[in-house]
């Protein structure tokens, strides 16, 4: 597509990809996703999600000097949640937009996000919360948040606790990592596993209530711990991961008509 107008005076560059469409019925987006670009460069990343053959886009990148880029228009459907789910809806990118923060990622070489990039991604959250109306805090979230059996990003290095500071997003200071209580984990069975099945698709996640800490399970715990009990990511529901669970379940806004 050709240059557009950029939704920000924020963003520096517009670099138009090609990868989109129109949102489902009309759907306004009420919900911004997260990730790392998960790639050696930003430029190489920025390359990808314009390319024709690619099939993934996103609305924004943002690098790590806080220069933002935007790549769609926010009221086109941009390629950046694949098959996911929050809160019973599964058409993400209709609902949403998506920003890519560059980071090599796990695989490349997981890095700290610089306080500039950081800031960067807190002033385009304003931006878009103040334009678009209201966004409810608990839809501000990680692509692992919607895909947790695929994703891991942004990741445990993310520093959700910074954004949640400058009024962005939902989070409680987690509970501390060792504390003694009750512990679920891969192969349990029964009714506190279904308890916790249901807290988790309570907040929003995408997960069905079986009863058994089966593999889906221990990805969305994952998920959960990546995003609000970064201290430790290993898909075992502590005492600390289920107290943190429930003070978000207690703190969450109420929702937005
Ligand atoms: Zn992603």
């Amino acid at each position: 597509m050709s240059a557009f107008r950029p939704d920000s005076f924020i963003v520096s560059d517009v670099v138009p990809s090609p990868n989109y469409d129109e949102r489902k019925q009309g759907r306004a987006p009420d919900l911004i996703l997260l990730h790392y670009t998960g790639m050696a460069s930003g430029e190489a990343a920025l390359a990808r999600l314009c390319a024709p053959d690619s099939d993934v886009s996103s609305h924004y990148v943002v690098f790590e000097d806080g220069r933002i880029v935007q790549c769609v228009p926010e009221d086109k459907r941009a390629w950046h949640a694949g098959v996911s789910s929050w809160a019973g809806e599964t058409d993400i990118n209709s609902c949403s937009i998506g920003i890519e923060i560059v980071n090599p990622g796990h695989e490349l070489g997981y890095r700290d996000f610089p306080l500039r990039q950081i800031a960067a991604v807190i002033s385009l959250c304003k931006s878009i919360v103040t334009r678009r109306g209201p966004i409810g805090a608990t839809r501000i979230l990680a692509h692992s948040d919607v895909a947790p059996a695929r994703k891991q990003d942004p990741g445990e290095k993310f520093p959700w606790e910074l954004l949640s500071e400058s009024g962005i997003g939902h989070w409680v200071r987690p509970a501390a990592p060792n504390i003694d209580g009750p512990t679920l984990k891969s192969g349990d069975r029964g009714d506190p596993v279904t308890r916790l099945q249901r807290a988790l698709s309570g907040y929003g996640y995408g997960i069905e209530e079986t009863g058994s800490y089966d593999e889906a399970t221990r990805a969305v715990i994952t998920a959960f711990q990546r995003h609000f009990r970064p201290a430790r990511v290993d898909g075992v529901a502590d005492a600390s991961t289920m107290l943190t669970l429930r003070a978000l379940l207690e703190t969450r806004p109420a929702p937005l008509v």
